[in-house]
């Protein structure tokens, strides 16, 4: 993936986090109520929806298999039965498993007294979590700041004109974490607007760009002007 803005780039980021509020009012994001809540859903949210972490998540509510404790005393199968919605449902039981073992030995709130890059090492060695699962976990459950970014950042900067090329998800929240002071409320306030725009605007088929505040910064939009 290449990176085409090089020049004042945070001044860049921070016009279009205030064209983002300007649309979307101020958001927060993590919908979760503890740390080891943010993780699960972070765990339930590779490579779906998160329509579909909530069918898993109300599935386990319902259950009252809600903590580390009560996932560890269910057998494999009915972990999986539960989260099914959230697709991938053995490998997600795996994993979930896993991290509960992991925080059996080590909490959460233990590991949670490391600085980030110790933090993040250290959650990136769990089974099943990936740089984007670690950094929701780092920003969301653990209040430090470690920028998360995702498809929806991919398809908007995309769409922007702001990078090219395949996904890299450590070059893209470089951009973020290498132009913007650390700061875990702007960290969260600007990754839910990058969700909130790519879940209700810049969506993935048809972009609804004619509600868009950054049709005259969009690449993608001024392209396809031009060809009508
Ligand atoms: S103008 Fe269209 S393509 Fe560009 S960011 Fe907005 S919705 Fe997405």
């Amino acid at each position: 993936m290449q990176i085409l803005c090089n020049e004042n780039v945070t001044e860049k980021l921070y016009t279009l986090y205030n064209q983002l509020l300007a649309q979307h009012g101020d958001r927060k994001w993590w919908p979760a109520d503890t740390p080891f809540e943010v993780a699960l859903g972070a765990i339930l949210t590779q490579a779906t929806s998160w329509r579909n972490v909530e069918k898993a998540m109300d599935n386990l509510r319902n259950a009252d298999i809600f903590t580390p404790e009560q996932i560890a005393s269910i057998s494999q199968a009915a972990l999986e039965r539960l989260i099914r919605p959230s697709r991938y449902f053995r490998m997600k039981a795996q994993k979930v498993r896993a991290f509960v073992e992991y925080i059996e030995k080590r909490p959460m709130h233990v590991m949670f007294t490391q600085d980030v890059p110790e933090l993040r090492e250290e959650l990136l060695s769990i089974y099943g979590v990936g740089p984007e699962t670690a950094d929701t976990i780092i920003l969301y459950a653990a209040g430090k700041p470690s920028f998360v970014v995702d498809s929806y950042t991919y398809r908007l900067f995309s769409r922007l004109g702001w990078v090219e090329g395949r996904y890299d998800y450590a070059k893209l929240r470089a951009l973020f974490m290498d132009n913007l002071p650390h700061e875990v409320e702007l960290f969260n306030k600007y990754h839910a607007l990058i969700v909130r725009h790519g879940a209700r605007v810049c969506l993935k088929k048809t972009p609804m760009c004619q509600e868009c505040r950054l049709q005259a910064s969009c690449a993608y939009y001024n392209s396809s002007e031009q060809e009508s």
